[in-house]
């Protein structure tokens, strides 16, 4: 199967500054040698609690952040290693649908301006009706009503408002769309709404997403592969069904614990996430993970694991799983 992304050891690294001077004193690993692919066509869920990185990441693919080191290659071009000047053209295929869908529509334009301002930019259908055709249709093709143009966001509900966040990205035909937690600010009913949506349109149009989570129901609803990321690293990766039915990882293991499930709610106490994830800035040595790893040994408070192919398409970094056959 083609790839959409294949992005390796990635690294974003935000310097800490002190003093007077703001001198450097070190750096805060955000993303910290993340490597993983998209399949084309397909969904990768990169899951993981706030703070792990998983934004930072995504943002940093779409050189919404400066990366310190790795490679994205999205076709023959590393993202990555390209100017301002070389990316303008690739504006078009790789896109981003944000958390707040509020905070990244701007208040003060009508609805009809919002997507006809990213077609402007990046030269989608110069010709005025053809253009003005198109924001009708896609209006249209997320759930909304075309004289709907002439309004401002704030009149809109929080789904109505992701809905518009979904045809401005869909304005430009993209390829790959990284969303970032597109539905955890969203009523749950209107949440299924949104993911039903974003799957119907990876269909019809091919598209690619790099989904950014939370979540582990989302990620089984909607996601073929799953990465999930501790403290700026990737744990585990592999297929949603692998992974969900038989997680290796002890972190991927909590993650899962904590989903609460249907049949138990009420009637026996989920496990839950334990503890807190240390702060990036001061990472713990060894397995990042072994303050909250109920099965950490001492190997694990004093090198970090390096990743093992569990099998043609799992890895897991974990000093207890082994190499499969
Ligand atoms: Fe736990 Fe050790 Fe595995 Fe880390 S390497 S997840 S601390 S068992």
């Amino acid at each position: 199967e083609g790839k959409a992304l294949e992005v390796d050891a990635l690294q974003v690294h935000f310097p800490v500054r002190k003093g007077l001077f703001r001198r450097v004193v070190g750096y805060v690993k955000a993303v910290d040698g993340v490597s993983l692919d998209v399949p084309a066509g397909e969904t990768l869920a990169l899951v993981g609690e706030s703070g792990c990185g998983k934004t930072t990441a995504g943002k940093a693919l779409l050189k919404l952040v400066p990366s310190s080191g790795g490679s994205a290659h999205y076709g023959e071009h590393d993202l990555l290693a390209l100017s301002p000047r070389q990316w303008q053209p690739l504006r078009r295929d790789l896109q981003m649908i944000f958390q707040d869908p509020f905070a990244s529509l701007n208040p003060r334009m009508r609805v009809g301006e919002i997507l006809e301002e990213g077609m402007l930019a990046l030269g989608v259908e110069p010709d005025m009706s053809a253009r003005s055709a198109r924001i009708d249709g896609l209006l249209r093709r997320v759930g909304l009503d075309a004289a709907m143009r002439h309004r401002f966001p704030h009149e809109f509900s929080g789904g109505q408002r992701q809905r518009i966040a979904i045809a401005r990205a869909l304005a430009v035909s993209p390829k790959l769309i990284v969303c970032d937690e597109p539905t955890s600010a969203l009523d749950v009913s209107v949440q299924a709404q949104i993911l039903n949506l974003l799957r119907e349109l990876q269909a019809e149009y091919g598209l690619s997403y790099l989904f950014i989570t939370h979540n582990l129901a989302v990620v089984d609803y909607l996601a073929h592969h799953v990465a999930v990321m501790y403290l700026g690293r990737i744990v585990e990766r592999g297929r949603v069904e692998e992974v969900l039915r038989d997680p290796r990882h002890p972190y991927t293991r909590m993650l899962l614990d904590a989903v609460p499930r249907i049949e138990t709610a009420g009637l026996s106490k989920r496990a839950g996430a334990k503890g807190d994830m240390p702060s990036p800035l001061n990472p713990p040595k060894g397995c990042h993970f072994h303050p909250r790893c109920a099965v950490a040994n001492d190997a694990c408070r004093t090198s970090y694991p390096d990743e093992v192919s569990v099998s043609a398409t799992r890895v897991v970094r974990c000093h207890l799983v082994s190499r499969e056959g």
